[in-house]
């Protein structure tokens, strides 16, 4: 038999989500629950493979197959498609398996035509919705399918209103309706040089292929490569009879949600538009009513649609988004799919879900996006500064979260803003579209002076966690002079303006935020999470205050202090370089004793704010290209500080730069040229941890030699820092238990692990150097050509990111093993940047690492990561 590629709702049901997409298969099963569900059917995922596989054509086979589903939508309706008396009309939308809003397209009301556009006039007896459809279809079609400007439509469009002294599509009657939709046709032909497309077969075929075109814009690249979704998946096409939400004041279209979905509250909340259709909206055309107040305008419609709501969430288990339309009094539901919403909000849906008895708590845990979590660890400002400060206007409070930075008024300014200041970025727009997604992306926080709570900005912020108002309607823009009116208070690009997306308060100026807290329900979900995960999850971290944030949100240890990053401040960073210039052993020698008593300060402050927690040191791992001085400025200070002649100083350091400094001279190999490193490194270690031992706090330093790709490296300098630390124990008389290890970042060291673990106690995946010695990729050079590899689809995940569990992954599971066989009870763990990315905890869980360490942000992220990682595959 050969393969199906297009089904009816009536044949599709909820587990159907990989083949049919989110929408549809939600469809198929709120028409089994005996929902008011308009028939349709679905071209699968598979055909959208199949499409690009034939040249981005659909084939006779699949052309065949949705004619014959569009032969049942005509008998089940009664109406016929292209039929000039009774048109039957469609929706065509994309659905993917996961939701991307707003990524991809739809076309609405198709199927009109010139004959069916005045048919279906004459059948509603409302020429005014008839061509209101008609003009709709032909600048969806036409931009959509067909690549017209939408700018052509809009401008015929605002200079009727214009003319007409009307401010919206509301105030335009049938008239200018039938004026616009003719002057559409018209700029149709004058564009594409060919009559707008009659054949209604034609069209649907055409808006199907453009649908599945829409999978590979840009837009849709890089909400999927944002988002983790594999470009593999595909979309499915989503066919669907029209219902109407623009035949006149007792119908309308909107959205709305099951719960609140920015604060969690189970209160029902949502958004509609009376004589519009859906996509009004979500577009911020005119704004929008508060859903309670269709309690007012149409109490039965009202009850029934929040009845189904709340059966839904029951049904789904979950916070549910609906897309509805009201034809003449009755509802309609367009789509289901479980709710974006804030972290705030997850959070809270989870908890109360848990209380209602509707989740499980690993159910909850599982229902959580780790990487969200992220937006609750997000500043507020100072509440004693913000006291202070008067609003200078508000909006909406979209998206949740504090930030100030300079305006930029297009995505395109602010990214430039970014790179050339380094410093935060309000995008200012009067709303925003899917193009401006990468100026989000790079922005602290968005403003938009139009639309709703779920207008384009505010959904999508919230998805990304970024602060947003929107629809602050005080606010002014000129792009072309680079200005902004707030409430006739003017600002330039590049001012400062703040942003309460709490509260949706705007400020002038720069005001700070702070660093939020694990309280509440947080604090009762990461109790579940630790409940259930197996990892350890400790933190990276090279000074006490850091250290103590990490442990605040829940670090168990300290995986990863680099040291070198303790000389990072520009009065210690001269001894690191004194130290690194040095020619003799001497020389070496006296700028290690300036550096001693600093590093041993630095431990000593670490110790007692972990407390008797793990703390692993890593020696010193300086590529030189960070460390060296690099402007004739920094040589001739140093120059001073040395008491030597410029001259000298500039030779040893150009004698000294490397071309390749990520493979030079750095880690292990450091002290293997100079052991006085190790030695000076040690008795910091050692001498810190005897001094606070002395005090009764306890400590056990964990000593760990980076780069090691060969045991005898490893078996060279830890003999020093046995000798050490050692006698140092002896002399002071203390019980102090310390342990030798090692990271394991070279490919050479996963092979050999058992070798290197007879002289480790405990390996440390570096999975940073890993990936760029597994890969060759540079780690400083990769992200100006990995862009390539996204858009050629030969990744689809940065490899840095998230570990390559095929290559690096593989030599990991190889190095586990080994490393086992060896010494038994070898201690696991992983510091590179992969140690806080759900994807790649998951996988350390996988292949039995004992614990994960990562930036302190990231802990919590870590924690819920290590939870769901055990529950979906529990360690024995
Ligand atoms: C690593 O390589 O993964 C690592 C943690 O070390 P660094 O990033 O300091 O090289
Ligand atoms: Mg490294």
């Amino acid at each position: 038999m050969s393969k199906k590629y297009v089904y009816l709702f009536t044949e599709s049901d909820a587990s159907m989500r990989n083949l049919l997409g989110g929408k549809g298969a939600n469809l198929g099963e709120m028409l089994k629950l005996g929902l008011p569900v308009p028939e349709g059917f679905t071209v699968s995922t598979e055909a959208c493979t199949r499409f690009y596989e034939d040249g981005k054509q659909i084939s006779k086979e699949i052309q065949a197959e949705i004619l014959k589903a569009l032969s049942v939508l005509e008998k089940r309706s009664g109406k016929k498609f292209g039929d000039i008396n009774n048109p039957l009309l469609l929706s065509v939308r994309s659905g993917a398996r996961a939701s991307m809003p707003g990524m991809m397209d739809t076309i609405l009301n198709l199927g009109l035509n010139d004959k069916t556009a005045e048919g279906l006039a004459k059948l509603t007896n409302n020429p005014r919705f008839a061509y209101d459809s008609y003009r709709r279809f032909i600048m969806m079609f036409g931009e959509v399918v067909m690549g017209v400007d939408m700018a052509h439509f809009d401008e015929i469009f605002d200079a009727r209103k214009e003319e007409k002294g009307v401010a919206d599509d509301a105030g335009l009657n049938a008239d200018d309706m039938i004026y616009i939709s003719n002057a559409f046709l018209k700029k149709y032909k004058e564009v594409k040089g060919e009559p707008f497309p009659q054949d209604p077969v034609e069209q649907l075929l055409a808006a199907v292929a453009a649908v599945f075109r829409s999978w590979d814009n840009p837009r849709a690249h890089t909400y999927r490569r944002l988002n983790n979704i594999p470009y593999d998946w595909g979309t499915a096409v989503n066919v669907q009879i029209m219902v109407f939400g623009n035949m006149g004041d007792d119908s309308g279209s909107g959205v709305a949600f099951s719960r609140n979905p920015a604060t969690g509250e189970n209160e029902f909340f949502g958004e509609y538009l009376f004589n519009a259709q859906g996509e009004d909206v979500v577009a911020g055309i005119r704004t929008p009513h508060q859903i309670a107040e269709l309690e007012k305008d149409n109490k039965e419609v009202y009850d029934e649609f929040k009845d189904i709501a709340h059966k839904l969430e029951k049904h789904y288990k979950d916070m549910q988004d609906l897309e509805f339309t009201i034809e003449r009094g009755k509802l309609y539901i367009l789509q289901t799919r479980a709710g974006k919403r804030t972290a705030q909000a997850a959070i809270k849906i989870a908890v109360d879900l848990v209380k209602e008895g509707l989740l499980t708590e690993k159910e909850a845990l599982l229902s959580l996006d780790p990487r969200q979590l992220d937006h609750l660890l997000h500043p507020t400002f100072n509440a004693k500064v913000l006291a202070k400060e008067t609003p200078i206007g508000s909006g909406l409070a979209a998206s949740p979260g504090a930030a100030y930075g300079r305006i930029a008024l297009s995505a395109e300014e602010a990214q430039k803003l970014v790179d050339k200041t380094g410093e935060p970025v309000i995008l200012v727009r009067i709303e925003t579209s899917p193009e401006d997604i990468e100026g989000m992306h790079v922005a602290a926080g968005i403003l938009t002076a139009r639309g709703g709570m779920t207008s384009h900005a505010a959904v999508v912020a919230r998805g990304m966690g970024k602060c947003c108002v929107a629809g602050a309607d005080g606010v002014v823009i000129n792009e072309e002079a680079g200005t902004v009116l707030i409430n006739g208070k003017k600002f330039k690009t590049g001012d400062y303006l703040s942003l309460n997306g709490t509260t949706g308060n705007i400020y002038a100026g720069k005001i700070e935020t702070e660093e939020p807290t694990v309280s509440g329900e947080f604090a009762v979900v990461m109790g579940w999470a630790d409940k259930y995960r197996a990892l350890e999850v400790r933190t990276n971290a090279d000074n006490p205050h850091d250290a103590a944030v990490a442990k605040g949100f829940g670090a168990a240890g300290i995986g990863l202090c680099r040291t070198e990053h303790m000389f990072f401040e520009s009065d210690r960073i001269k001894s690191v370089r004194e130290m690194i210039v040095a020619k003799t052993v001497e020389d070496r020698e006296k700028a290690l004793a300036k550096l001693l008593p600093i590093q041993r300060q630095d431990f000593v402050e670490i110790y007692k704010v972990m407390d008797g927690l793990p703390v692993t040191i890593r020696f010193l791992d300086p590529p030189l290209h960070e460390f060296l001085p690099h402007t004739e400025a920094e040589i001739r200070d140093l120059a001073k500080d040395l008491k030597m002649p410029y001259e000298e100083l500039n030779e040893t350091v150009e004698a000294l730069r490397e071309i390749n400094p990520m493979l030079g001279h750095r880690g292990v190999r450091l002290s293997l040229t100079y052991p006085e490193i190790a030695v000076m490194q040690t008795r910091a270690v050692i001498e810190a941890a005897i001094e606070v031992t002395k005090k009764g706090i306890k400590v056990k330093p964990e000593i760990m030699i980076p780069l090691v790709g060969e045991v005898r490296e490893l078996t060279y300098v830890k003999d020093y820092v046995v000798k050490t630390a050692d006698k140092l124990i002896k002399d002071a008389g203390v019980k102090l238990d310390y342990s030798v290890g090692t990271m394991i970042e070279i490919p050479r060291a996963t092979l050999l692990a058992d070798e290197i673990a007879r002289e480790a106690e405990f390996f440390s995946f570096g999975t940073n150097d890993l990936t760029q010695m597994t890969f060759g990729f540079s780690r400083d050079d990769a992200a100006k050509f990995l862009g390539d590899y996204y858009n050629k689809q030969i990744f689809t995940l940065d490899p840095f990111a998230h570990i390559d569990q095929k290559g690096v992954g593989k030599l990991m599971e190889v190095a586990v093993r080994l490393g086992k066989e060896a010494r038994p009870d070898i201690h696991l763990g992983i510091c590179g940047e992969h140690g806080g990315d759900p994807m790649s905890v998951e996988f350390c869980h996988k292949i039995g690492l004992d614990y994960v360490s990562c930036s302190p942000f990231r802990v919590p992220i870590a924690r819920l990561a290590a939870a769901q990682a055990n529950i979906k595959n529990p360690r024995k």
